[in-house]
């Protein structure tokens, strides 16, 4: 054990009072609480500037969990399952079990940790084309993903792609696949809970707009299976001020990751995402071992004050909820949930505690004689 102060995994910090006064004062005199009230409508069309669309086709939503639900219910077939990697947030398997998908397990590419498309095409050889109701492919932690291969296979098979973006906010591109963003207090764009779809076309758009609201538009008659999956006022007010400041949320995170960089470059055996820190950033770090020894590394720290955290745990085909769910072969998944581990980030983590936390981690893998890994290999 050691005197050290405690290094918290994780300190969100969303916009204080002075931000948030001005859009409060916009609800107080709008009288408009929820049901797309204008500070819903502006939140949509800033974000929609921010990724090149309509208006439109963005669908502000309650949480990055109800927009992945609306998603489903609006892109799927008649199909039973929602072919998905394991190695994602319970959030995915969720979603699609309440729009009435069942998740079939697939493994993940070892360099992107993102689902293997290879998998995918062999899954709907041998279950039937007929028998896949949706498909969802994960951004691992932020990561940026390769849209175009799934663009090709939504054409081929006439399946609609969802991508569970939730953590991607800074790296998410529109494309012709259906994307669900988180703006959870933990994400990098915080508004306490939120999320929104980034529809890929009007019509879709159309479609999965009333089903954030009992199926209701402009009537009362409920057009579709539905939820509520609604953002209150209150809640884009958090988002629009946290919009405001983007621009040193960023350049704090950007600052974080690289200094992780310097750092850890110089640490054998273990590695950092591929472009982290030069492409992109996130509100997590994510790193990856070169031995399965995520729980010893987790408790290593811990005995150094030094708090991490496995977030998607030994991957969701392991979680009892899930437990009858089918699934392929996870060899991949499985190795991978036992290399990562979740390091300290925040902004208020000072050069000497990224010095502690790598110098903590160097010793653990020194210790156990971790193999080097190549920087970046993916
Ligand atoms: C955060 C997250 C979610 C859930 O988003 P909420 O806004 O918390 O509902 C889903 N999937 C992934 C990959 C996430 O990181």
């Amino acid at each position: 054990m050691t005197d050290a102060a405690p290094i918290a995994v994780m300190r969100p910090k969303l916009p204080e009072l002075s931000a948030l006064e001005p859009y409060l004062r916009q609800i107080d005199d709008s009288g408009v609480y929820s049901n797309l009230g204008p500070l819903a409508i502006k939140l949509e069309a800033r974000l929609a500037r921010r990724y090149g669309v309509a208006s439109e086709q963005i669908i502000t939503t309650s949480n990055g969990t109800s927009a992945l639900q609306i998603a489903f219910l609006a892109a799927k077939t008649q199909g039973r399952y929602c072919l998905m990697p394991s190695w994602t947030f319970v959030a995915t398997p969720h979603s699609a079990l309440s729009a009435g998908l069942e998740p079939y397990f697939l493994d993940v590419d070892p360099d992107t940790q993102q689902l293997s498309i290879d998998a995918v095409r062999d899954a709907i050889t041998t279950l039937g084309v007929d028998q896949i109701g949706a498909i969802c492919l994960v951004s691992a932690f932020g990561a940026p993903i390769d849209a175009a291969p799934w663009e090709a296979l939504q054409d081929e098979t006439g399946l609609s792609v969802v991508v569970d973006a939730a953590a991607a906010f800074v790296t998410l591109q529109a494309s012709k696949l259906i994307s669900c963003i988180s703006l959870h207090a933990t994400k990098i764009l915080p508004a306490g809970e939120g999320g929104f779809i980034l529809c890929p076309s009007l019509d879709f758009a159309g479609d999965a707009r009333p089903r954030t609201n009992f199926g209701f538009w402009n009537s009362r008659k409920a057009g579709s299976v539905s939820t509520n999956a609604k953002m209150s006022e209150y809640h884009a007010a958090i988002a629009h001020a946290s919009l405001d400041t983007w621009h040193t949320r960023r350049a704090a995170y950007m600052d974080i990751a690289k200094r992780y960089r310097a750092r850890l470059d110089l640490v054998d055996g273990v590695r950092l995402p591929s472009g982290f820190a030069e492409d992109w950033f996130n509100s997590v770090v994510v790193v990856r071992l070169s031995l399965p020894e995520g729980d010893a590394c987790k408790a290593w720290l811990e005995a150094d004050n030094i708090y991490t955290r496995r977030w998607w745990g030994a991957g969701c085909h392991t979680q009892p909820a899930f437990a009858n769910a089918p699934r392929g072969d996870l060899r991949v998944s499985e190795q991978l949930a036992a290399e990562t581990i979740g390091l300290p980030c925040h902004t208020q983590l000072e050069d000497a505690d990224i010095d502690r936390i790598c110098a903590s981690l160097g010793a653990f893998l020194v210790e156990k004689d971790a193999p080097p890994l190549k920087r970046s290999a993916a």
